[in-house]
């Protein structure tokens, strides 16, 4: 779909259409991830997640048939800048999903101070709070934006984009400072930790698990998983879904940064400064 506004030399690119995701012509480039070939070694407590993991592809097209009716725009660039703002404002307001991988870091950190027999300290209290702080900011804003939804005469609902707008720019830091806050908590070992084949090793693994050991009554095991999750989803596969996708996804910090801009009303806010100080009198 167009991702900006449009003028009449556009117009072959104001194009919207839906596809099936197995359409003829079409090919997927699997993309990269930080540490995507442990999911190939065997050994689930490297992955950090023991469960799931994402994946992004680039899609190339290559004379997709495309039926009339699977068709939304066929050169109406007008409409253009329109379309991308309303998609957005539902997108943007839609990364709230990001406080439920904050929810995970939370607890986390929290876990391995416990096993780093650190969890009563005052500043481990207040860099919790201070996470679970940030993660709920994001998600009052796109609560507020759902709650304030305008009712078109059609019965569509559309969420505030002014708070829409404000959600994604606040997930485009906050998941970085809440990831700062669990890497100090977890600790280097977060990134220093030998592998599983260390561990599973005969002589090497008794004398790692002794040297490695927390908490009196905390499995080392617990904690080498913990410390490989906070890796996974600060620096390894699931980074690129709650830190990169949290910048970029649904627009980069700057296209909320336009959106704002025409939507904040500047010449109202200073009315309301000039009456107060009593320059207006109206
Ligand atoms: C993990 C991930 C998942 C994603 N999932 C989806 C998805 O499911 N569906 C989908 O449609 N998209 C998806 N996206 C794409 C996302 O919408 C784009 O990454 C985003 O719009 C930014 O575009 P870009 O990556 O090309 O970066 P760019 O547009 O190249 O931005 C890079 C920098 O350049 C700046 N910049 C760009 N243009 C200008 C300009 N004209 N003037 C000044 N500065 C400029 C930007 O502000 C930014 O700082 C995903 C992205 C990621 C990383």
């Amino acid at each position: 779909m167009p991702t900006l506004n449009m003028s009449a030399a556009d117009k072959d690119f104001a194009v919207v259409a839906m596809v099936p995701g197995d359409a003829e012509g079409m090919t997927y480039f699997l993309g990269r991830q930080s540490c995507d070939t442990r999911a190939l070694e065997g050994h689930d407590e490297d992955l950090g997640n023991a469960h799931y993991a994402g994946q992004e592809v680039l899609v190339y097209f290559d004379n997709v048939f495309i039926p009339h009716e699977h068709v939304f725009m066929d050169g109406e660039y007008a409409f253009a800048q329109e379309l991308v703002a309303r998609f957005t404002q539902y997108h943007r307001a839609s990364y709230i999903c990001k406080t439920g991988l904050g929810d995970v870091l939370v607890g986390a950190a929290a876990s391995l101070a416990e096993d780093n027999g650190v969890a009563q300290a005052s500043h481990v209290k207040d860099k919790l709070v201070e996470m679970v702080h940030l993660n709920e900011t994001i998600a009052a804003c796109s609560q507020a934006s759902a709650h304030a939804a305008h009712v078109f005469p059609s019965g569509t609902a559309i969420n505030d984009a002014m708070l829409a707008n404000v959600c994604k720019q606040n997930v485009t830091r906050f998941p970085y400072e809440i990831s700062r806050l669990a890497q100090d908590l977890a600790g280097g070992l977060m990134v220093t930790m030998p592998g599983a084949a260390d561990f599973a090793h005969e002589d090497h693994g008794p004398l790692l698990k002794r040297l490695l050991q927390g908490k009196v009554g905390v499995p080392v095991d617990n904690r080498r998983r913990m410390l490989r999750l906070v890796e996974n989803m600060t620096l390894g596969r699931n980074a690129v879904g709650y830190l990169t996708e949290s910048m970029h996804g649904a627009g980069s910090p700057q296209a909320q940064r336009i959106q704002i801009q025409r939507g904040m009303q500047i010449e109202n806010k200073k009315w309301l400064a000039r009456k107060l100080a009593g320059i207006v009198q109206e």
